[in-house]
């Protein structure tokens, strides 16, 4: 040991402080910002707000649409979805939140998947929407994903890859740099729609939409068994290929059985015949 490498060590010291400053702060900040959400009955820890999330929504929309070939030219296509989508919002606790709802087809006849954006976008695939085979089946596509918006799993998420950012020190975006504040605001914005392109959501969330899909369905009066159709037609097309919706959600055999349960768990004595299909 020489009186250099000591002089190097307690040089640590500043920048180890502002690290476990930059961790504190970001700790505090994820845990300090609860809200509740009426429709999940659920706490939440979220950093935007519903205003920011529309907005981040509306922002990432047009990246989202030009993924996927842009909005289908199928107007038959459209009035259905969009039509089922009004359906279920406007009869259930999805009309009581601020979110502007849309719904739209795209053109991406070679993906069978659905998404949602935060803030209310809400997609499916033309190749999705030309596999399934009832009104109902549409339904459960769209009530699933419209669980994804009122549960607020992309706004969880991003506050919580916030923390992540914070707590591995690559926080730079978190810090306020009083030279040029809006840069930072745009840098952040621009991260923040990348990651919602391309988000995965945890099976807890997938759970958490497959609950409130049988309920919102059901509520809209639609046969919430048209979930179970969707799961089929989903480990169907598997077998030929992976569907991108495999990456993105769990595997549909497992989330048949645990759909079937929800369904019981609703309609104890059986699903009333007078739903539709
Ligand atoms: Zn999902």
């Amino acid at each position: 040991m020489n009186s250099n490498s000591m002089g190097r060590r307690s040089s640590i010291w500043p920048r180890l402080i502002i690290a476990l400053i930059i961790a504190g702060f970001s700790l505090i900040t994820y845990f300090s910002q609860n809200e509740f959400n009426p429709v999940t009955q659920e706490k939440q820890h979220i950093s935007l707000s519903t205003k920011d999330e529309i907005a981040l929504g509306l922002q990432a929309a047009p990246a989202m649409e030009a993924q996927h070939g842009g909005e289908s030219a199928n107007p038959a296509d459209q009035e259905l979805v969009d039509k089922v989508g009004k359906r279920l919002v406007a009869t259930t606790a999805a009309a009581s939140t601020p979110y502007k709802f849309k719904f739209t087809v795209l053109a991406d006849d070679k993906t069978i998947n659905a998404f949602a954006l935060p803030g209310g976008p809400v997609y499916i695939t033309s190749a999705l929407l030309h596999k399934l085979d009832t009104e109902g089946q549409v339904a459960a596509v769209l009530g699933h994903e419209i669980g994804h918006v009122v549960a607020r799993h992309s706004a969880e998420h991003l506050a919580k890859q916030k923390l992540t950012q914070g707590l591995s020190g690559a926080a730079g975006i978190a810090m306020y740099d009083p030279e040029n504040p809006s840069s930072r605001n745009n840098a952040a914005i621009a991260a923040m729609v990348g990651s919602l392109i391309n988000m995965k959501f945890g099976r807890q969330d997938e759970l958490e939409s497959d609950r409130l899909g049988v309920r919102f369905v059901s509520e809209a009066g639609y046969d919430p068994r048209g979930m179970l159709g969707v799961m089929k037609v989903l480990s169907e097309a598997s077998k030929s290929h992976t569907p991108e919706f495999l990456s993105t959600h769990p595997d549909p055999g497992n989330r048949g059985a645990v759909i079937t349960k929800l369904i019981a768990e609703r309609y104890p004595k059986g699903v009333p015949a007078d739903l539709k299909k």
